[in-house]
């Protein structure tokens, strides 16, 4: 038997792609890796980079119009949309180097332009060239879904791929998913100064997240003016040009219509597995999903999948901790290791959502035993000193204290999790971060704050009784 012209091939040059292929060949593997459009994936093009530089132009626009909340000026400011977007070009021009094909080609990697397929279990054809390999890893990620309702092959829309290419005033839009990518943009084009509708079939934004952690947010959002129809139904879509009227069935059964001049659809997410020749790869799907082992192998143990089109959670940090799976399994041998269960994520609305773990509803639905301690970020000093009190800290954790999930809403959520995601993926308890000295005054402090509350829980009355009894204080009995 020939011996592979590859240790790896990786189909996919994006967040998970371009991981693989850079750890593989520092690792000293000969790694191709093929890729249909351009090094970068949908973060750096598409998702999170442009809707974060988007988003931060957009906070300090809200910010100077409600300078008197810091006892500054109020300063009235009309943002020019296509100056910030082509800022948010500059930044993805100034991280795309990065990612480049001559980055690739300089670490050994031999980049292959071009969308190709598998001709067999252990070949793909790209460009005319067959490329075998010991391990193959498909990470070529998803699209937005497009829902198929009347209109809609009519109707001008925008989705994340071209959302950022917009040069033109956005006066109303109309955005279709309350989820993370639609609420993030809803709030960025609000506070860029277009008025915004959001519509989702969901009775609350955010529907992965806690409804009390969710509604922090929808209170911010509906505050700055952006109008929500929850638990509607998109019925149909009409207009052409500027003039874009999306129909709703709310959920009394009414209908009205909604116009704008631009329409977002920002309703899920589609895996990119088409035109592969997954057939001929011996890969299994089911329902449009790649089916895989929970060490992300297909029913083709030479072939992995990873990022979002893997089907789970689909963030970039994922996709990157995938590829680290990938790389344990084809370099080292590591066949038994299998993607961590911990995985955090945070929407970047102002305030922020983050969570780790188990939530508070899905430990109800579950009927695991457990416990739920929060604090409030109007309790933190340093919140008060930045203006942001808005938001909560909330830790689920089993009955003796081991943590099961965190979630943090309010500023810096995002970074403020990465606490909690440590502890919950080293096994920690409450304790555990009540007993970690927090800088202050950070935000962080709610951290700590929020874990203390388990240590108060246990002192009842009766246990201050018994402490003044052994060691002899004078306090008011309780
Ligand atoms: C608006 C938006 C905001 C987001 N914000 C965040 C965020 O803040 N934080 C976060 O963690 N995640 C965020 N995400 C999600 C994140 O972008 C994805 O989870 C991540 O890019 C997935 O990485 P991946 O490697 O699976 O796919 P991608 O990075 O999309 O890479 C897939 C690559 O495969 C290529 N490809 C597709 N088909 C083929 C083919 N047949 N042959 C060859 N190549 C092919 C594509 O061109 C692409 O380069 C956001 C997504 C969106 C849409």
């Amino acid at each position: 038997m020939t011996r592979p012209e590859f240790d790896i091939v990786v189909i996919g040059g994006g967040a998970g792609g371009l991981v693989v292929a850079a750890g593989g060949a520092a690792l000293g593997a000969k790694v191709a890796l093929v890729e249909k459009n351009r090094l970068g994936g949908d973060c750096l093009w598409y998702g999170c980079v442009p809707s974060k530089t988007l988003l931060r132009s957009a906070r300090l626009a809200y910010e100077m119009r409600n300078a008197d909340r810091w006892s500054l000026p109020p300063t009235p400011v009309e943002p020019d949309l296509a100056r910030v977007m082509e800022r948010v070009a500059g930044v993805i021009r100034s991280i795309e180097p990065n990612d480049s094909p001559e980055r690739f080609r300089g670490l050994g990697v031999d980049v292959i332009l071009g969308a190709g397929r598998f001709v067999a279990p252990d070949t793909f054809e790209v460009n005319g060239r067959r490329l075998t390999a010991t391990t193959f890893v498909i990470a070529t990620g998803s699209r937005p879904a497009v829902p198929h309702l009347p209109g809609i092959d009519d109707v001008p829309y925008l989705t994340n791929e071209t959302v950022f290419d917009l040069r033109e005033p956005v006066p109303s839009l109309i955005v279709v998913g309350a989820g993370p990518i639609g609420s993030e943009l809803a709030q960025a084009f609000r506070r860029l100064g277009s008025e915004v509708s959001v519509v989702d079939i969901a009775p609350q934004i955010l529907p992965r997240e806690d409804p009390d952690a969710a509604a922090v947010v929808m209170q911010q959002l509906r505050s700055e003016g952006v109008r929500h129809h929850l638990g509607a139904t998109v019925v149909g879509f009409a207009g052409r040009g500027n003039d874009v009227r999306v129909t709703v069935r709310a959920a009394d059964e009414s209908v009205s219509v909604l116009a704008g001049t631009h329409l977002l659809l920002a309703a899920g997410r589609t895996a990119n597995i088409e035109g592969l020749g997954l057939d001929a790869a011996g890969v299994r799907v089911e329902g449009a999903r790649l089916v895989l082992d929970g060490r992300l192998r297909t029913i083709n143990r030479r072939i992995y999948a990873i990022g979002d089109v893997a089907g789970g959670y689909q963030f970039t940090h994922l996709a990157e901790h995938h590829a680290g799976i990938v790389l344990r399994h084809a370099i080292f041998r590591m066949k038994w290791t299998k993607p961590s269960p911990v995985v955090p994520w945070c929407t970047y609305t102002d305030p922020e959502l983050a969570r780790v773990g188990l939530s508070e509803t899905e430990a109800r639905g579950s009927g695991v035993a457990h416990r739920i301690y929060r604090f409030a970020f109007d309790e933190i000093d340093r919140a008060r000193a930045d203006g942001a009190t808005a938001g909560f800290a909330k830790l689920v954790t089993d009955p003796k204290g081991k943590l099961l999930g965190a979630a943090i809403v309010g500023a810096h959520a995002g970074e403020l999790i990465a606490e909690y995601a440590l502890a919950l993926s080293k096994g920690m308890r409450a304790g555990d971060i009540s007993g970690a000295i927090h800088a202050y005054p950070t935000l962080a402090q709610i951290n700590r704050r929020v874990a203390d509350q388990r240590l108060k829980e246990g002192l009842t009355p009766r246990a201050r009784t018994w402490i003044q009894r052994i060691f002899g204080l004078r306090g008011t009995r309780a």
